[in-house]
């Protein structure tokens, strides 16, 4: 017979003790908690914990869960503290993953780990850009040919297993105009490509030099003392007239790159994405706007060149941005700027201010000093004084004369360096980061092993009824 207290303990204590307390057991890790602590976060994982759920263990008394333990304990604290901090040791994803299954949002996490959690999302951003710039040296294979030109339900594939004649060659030449590294045949097509874009320009540039000029004289009577005329030479310089070889090698390379463009017209897989590259269009109008100054200058006589019509044709010379399809890292460097125009158009924007703001201010101070050689006679020569001081290229034709001029110029030139050079390391920085993705995943593995599902056996109900006391 026991004491009437003793009893009232010991009915009260287990069950009071088994009510408190849970024990979750974490991929092999067990955690002690009270009931209490889980109830914190309602709608959560663990706030709905009963022994009717499958993860109840009523021999060992504690749920188990087949989950990370290390990226738990910070879940487990976040249920103690109320506050989500991200584990040092464990991946943003995987934490995520852990997040989600345990039913918390990622949103909750703690703002001094927000790096932490933004650093894999800009990873991941990053190589979804690298991705889409087909920077791969990798050859594409059949499937992937096949799949870039939507020929899965080709009659031909679905019945004898391989392509018509026709469409293998068209396969084969955009290959060889559009993977420039899959093969030798094509890194030969590329060199020549390269070499016909750098002898064009160089021919465009060479031409102006006065010594390919062929000098055109015209033969016209003076006059000299009194009725006596001569004949002299004047040289005409309204009209130059350049030696005919350089028709020729302009001729060759526009030859070649009509040639190219056709082609690569002709076997694209989508003709509106080849429209739409500004690339092609670049192209396009250096070879269009060639032939039809030939044709201008043919129909018309102007026998050497015009420079209005010259001017347009320095388009060839964006030719040079198609080497970045032949060189990953030139890509890259386009790329990084894009990405970082928020930060350009921010530059230009503070640029403009400083210029408008600095121009107009010099303008005024030159004026009130009142010295006789004042050289801004106007805004506008204050500005452009302001532009080239602020760009630090400092020009030096107008300079201000005054005291109060000179230094409020100095000043000028400081705000320009700190102006210009503050918003550079960002543009780096952004090419650094593509840049080592970049190494980094041509040294990786294209192909990755897949991991197959686990299979869960069926749960076979517990015999003991799953109260939470098992008595042997
Ligand atoms: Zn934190």
């Amino acid at each position: 017979m026991l004491p009437t207290q003793l009893v009232k303990f010991t009915e009260s204590y287990p069950a009071n003790m088994n009510d408190s307390r849970i024990i979750l057991n974490v991929g092999g890790t067990r955690f002690e908690t009270q009931r209490a602590t889980l109830k914190k976060l309602p709608a959560t994982r663990l706030s709905k914990l009963t022994p009717q759920l499958s993860f109840y263990d009523p021999i060992l008394n504690e749920y188990f869960f087949d989950r990370h333990p290390g990226a738990f304990s910070q879940i487990l604290n976040y249920y103690r503290t109320g506050r989500l901090h991200y584990p040092t040791n464990v991946c943003g994803p995987l934490f995520e993953d852990e997040l989600s299954f345990w039913g918390i949002q990622r949103e909750e996490v703690e703002p001094c780990c927000w790096m932490t959690y933004t650093k894999h999302r800009s990873t991941q951003e990053t190589l979804q850009v690298l991705d889409s710039l087909e920077l791969d040296t990798v050859r594409s294979t059949t499937d992937d040919i096949v799949k870039k030109f939507g020929w899965e339900d080709d009659f031909d594939l679905i019945t004898s297993g391989h392509l018509s004649n026709r469409k293998r060659l068209k396969g084969i030449i955009w290959q060889l105009f559009e993977e420039p590294r899959s093969s030798l045949v094509s890194k030969i097509i590329a060199v020549i490509s390269m070499f016909f874009i750098i002898l064009s320009i160089a021919a465009f540039v060479l031409r102006t030099l006065p010594a390919f000029e062929i000098a055109e004289f015209t033969l016209v009577n003076v006059t000299i003392g009194y009725n006596r005329t001569k004949q002299a030479i004047i040289s005409n310089t309204q009209q130059r007239k350049i030696i005919s070889s350089f028709d020729t090698i302009e001729w060759i390379c526009n030859s070649w790159f009509i040639f190219e463009i056709t082609l690569r017209f002709l076997v694209t897989p989508s003709k509106r994405s080849f429209c739409s590259s500004i690339l092609n269009w670049i192209d396009f109008l250096g070879t269009f706007w060639f032939i039809l100054t030939y044709i201008l200058y043919e129909t018309f006589y102007f026998h050497g060149y015009n420079a209005a019509l010259d001017l347009v044709s320095t388009i060839r010379v964006a030719r040079m941005f198609k080497l970045c399809n032949l060189h990953p890292r030139l890509k890259v460097i386009i790329t990084s700027m894009s990405y970082s125009s928020s930060v350009l158009s921010l530059l230009i924007f503070f640029f403009f201010l400083a210029v408008m703001v600095a121009g107009a201010s010099l303008y005024y101070i030159e004026r009130l000093s009142n010295i006789k050689d004042n050289q801004l006679i106007s805004i506008v020569e204050g500005v452009s004084l302001a532009i080239s001081t602020i760009s630090t290229l400092g020009v030096g034709e107008v300079v201000p004369k005054s005291l109060s001029g000179m230094i409020f110029g100095a000043i000028t030139t400081v705000v320009g360096v700190l102006i210009i050079d503050l918003p550079m390391p960002i543009i780096v920085e952004t090419f650094a980061n593509f840049n080592s993705h970049l190494q980094t995943r041509q040294q990786l593995p294209k192909q990755r092993r897949r991991v197959t599902p686990a299979v869960i056996p069926r749960k076979i109900k517990p015999l003991i009824p799953p109260n939470g006391h098992v008595r042997y």
